[in-house]
């Protein structure tokens, strides 16, 4: 097919409204390609040179397409400009010029799709020095030998403003009316898609194996597949009904979403969005090659900073510190991952995807060598809504964002948000704003490879006023610089107790129990609920005790220890009610974050 003949089928796609309309003259122009073209047809329509994964981009500003067209219609650039100001589209810009240009055609030589397309890779690959001339040429030789409306789309396609408003739907659609004259093979066409993400590919299969090419479709290591999405509902009751009354409830973490794929020593990550971002994580491509017990796996989990020494998570502000381009292994170093799989959907040459959950959790729970960096995610079996509410609580007061509850009878629903995975989550928009100051009643030993400071974190409280007690609020395991993990070691050593002292209330025991005679202050994200401390406890109406905590406490400010505050200056536990209220109030306008 002649590019012409693509570029005249844009013109109508152009001036449609209606997506029954926008169909027909997709499944005109999918009939109209070949075999060896369709996918490229597809990339074109969808504006791309490649699915996400492929990470393919022209790198071409709006300046360079000005200065090809200026060279391929013998105009100055200031016209270009000119002409692009007054239209507002580069791509009318172009073929305005070209309608008017009095240069020659250099050849009578038409480009086919094929050809537009293979020059298009060209441009996006040519890099490095003086590949900014010779993209500029190569896109000039183009319109030069395109006629008005063509070079409208040539030039629409490199500024990434070639989006025909064609979804993947109504793509998917029109592949099922060109192959099989009714809509029918969508399911199918889906299915295939699901696994690969790859529309091109889907086509492609289904123009050159019919329909049985499609429903023969098959994973494709380092394809990466549409992730499975999670609903939401509000209480414990409510999805354990909807779960048939039992179901899989594990930590919800807040990290990066990452679909690993291993063959052998290879191995690549890819995003929630199906972006490849395996150059992002040197530690967990390691340890995939290291740790995954199986030649071939596709793996679906979370990956967030954690604190080797403490145990506890960090919080997604720490985290993000991770998504960069330079130091990354600087970074990885200093802010190891930890991924949390919680699905399995190919191992070792077949597809588990069908296959119950229930089957794929316990073939995780066996697949990792160590338990360094890749591990199963934590889960409970539930069939009481107790058990799940405690098992949310006890999430949120390890800093995590909630509960996943998981259908124990459910295939993987790839790229669908489906009731088979269902959230809860905190809604923490009422973020703390003050900081609170918080009396050292014990600390922890560190652990891993960070032993040699031999500190992991305190455990603080509140002061309460009527009982002239200490009453915990909160364990910190994270924010200490080295010197401040030194100077509190070395202090706290000194005031070590050998049991619980009488005026502190806890139900939680560290490591080392010490006087109450430090305070530090501490920032949080959120006050929240919790069974496991005794700042504010009190009975339910359920007959349970809950107290509260802070949700990612972290030390404040360089100096660890207020040296202007005693332990009976510290915040007290009706400050923290009170806060808890307040803060309540704008969670719940703010709805769920
Ligand atoms: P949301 O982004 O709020 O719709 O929640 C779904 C996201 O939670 C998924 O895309 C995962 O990135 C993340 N997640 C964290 N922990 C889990 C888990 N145990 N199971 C499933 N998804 C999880």
């Amino acid at each position: 097919m002649q590019f012409g003949e693509l570029a005249g089928f844009y013109e109508r796609l152009e001036g449609i409204s209606s997506r029954l309309a926008m169909i027909d003259v997709l499944t005109e122009l999918f009939k109209a390609a070949s075999a060896d073209e369709i996918a490229h047809v597809i990339y074109i329509t969808q504006g791309v040179l490649a699915p996400p994964f492929e990470g393919i981009e022209f790198g071409m500003a709006e300046k360079m397409v000005e200065e090809a067209i200026a060279l391929s219609t013998g105009r100055e650039k200031e016209a270009v400009e000119r002409e692009y100001r007054k239209t507002g589209d580069m791509g009318i810009a172009a073929c305005n010029l070209k309608a008017t240009t009095k240069l020659k055609r250099i050849s009578e030589r038409k480009y086919s799709i094929n050809e537009v397309y293979e020059m298009m890779r060209k441009i996006a690959s040519t890099s490095g020095e003086g590949s900014k001339e010779t993209k500029i040429k190569l896109l000039a030789n183009m319109i030069a030998a395109a006629e008005p409306v063509e070079a409208k789309y040539i030039v629409k396609y490199p500024l990434d403003e070639l989006r025909m408003g064609v979804g993947d739907a109504t793509m998917l659609e029109a592949l099922s009316v060109m192959a099989a004259g009714h809509r029918k093979l969508k399911g199918a066409l889906e299915r295939a898609y699901n696994l690969c993400s790859d529309m091109g590919m889907v086509a492609d299969a289904l123009k050159r194996g019919g329909e049985a090419g499609v429903e023969n479709f098959r994973i494709t290591l380092f394809k990466p597949i549409r992730p499975a999405l999670a609903e939401r509902l509000p209480t414990a009751e409510a999805i354990l009904e909807k779960m048939g009354g039992e179901c899989s409830v594990e930590q919800k973490y807040d990290g990066f979403r990452c679909q690993v794929h291993k063959k052998g020593r290879r191995v690549e990550v890819y995003s929630r969005r199906l972006e490849r971002t395996t150059e992002m994580y040197p530690d967990l491509v390691k340890a995939a090659v290291e740790e995954i017990d199986a030649d071939s796996a596709i793996i679906d989990g979370e990956a967030l900073a954690y604190n080797e020494s403490t145990g506890q998570f960090l919080p997604f502000q720490e985290t993000i510190q991770r998504k960069r381009k330079h130091g990354v292994e600087a970074k990885a170093l200093e802010l190891p991952l930890r991924l949390f799989a919680f699905d399995l959907m190919y191992l070792d040459g077949k597809s588990y995807m069908d296959r119950p959950y229930g089957e794929r959790r316990s073939e995780i729970e066996r697949l990792f060598r160590s338990t360094a960096t890749i591990v199963p995610s934590n889960r409970i079996l539930a069939t009481k809504p107790k058990q799940l509410e405690g098992y949310f609580e006890s999430a949120i007061e390890n800093g995590l964002e909630g509960i996943v509850a998981k259908d124990l009878n459910a295939p993987y629903v790839a790229g669908a948000r489906k009731f088979s995975w269902i959230k809860m989550k905190r809604s923490y928009k009422g973020e703390m704003e003050d900081t609170v100051d918080l009396v050292i009643i014990g600390y922890y030993r560190g652990r891993g490879q960070r032993t040699e400071f031999k500190f992991g974190g305190l455990l603080c409280a509140t002061y309460n006023e009527k009982t002239d007690k200490f009453e915990t609020l909160s364990r910190i395991g994270t924010g200490f610089s080295e010197a401040q993990m030194m100077e509190l070691h070395e202090k706290l050593k000194k005031i070590e107790a050998p049991n619980r002292p009488a005026r502190v209330d806890a139900l939680v025991e560290p490591d080392f129990w010490v006087y109450p005679k430090y305070v530090v202050t501490v920032r949080a994200d959120e006050i929240t609920k919790s069974p496991m401390h005794t700042c504010g406890r009190e009975a339910q109406a359920d007959g349970t005790e809950v107290g509260y905590a802070l949700r990612f406490p972290r030390l404040e400010g360089e100096e660890a220890i207020r040296k202007d505050k005693g332990p009976e200056e510290a915040t007290t536990t009706k400050e923290i009610v009170e806060m808890f209220h307040q803060q309540k109030h704008v969670s719940m306008l703010g709805g769920d974050a």
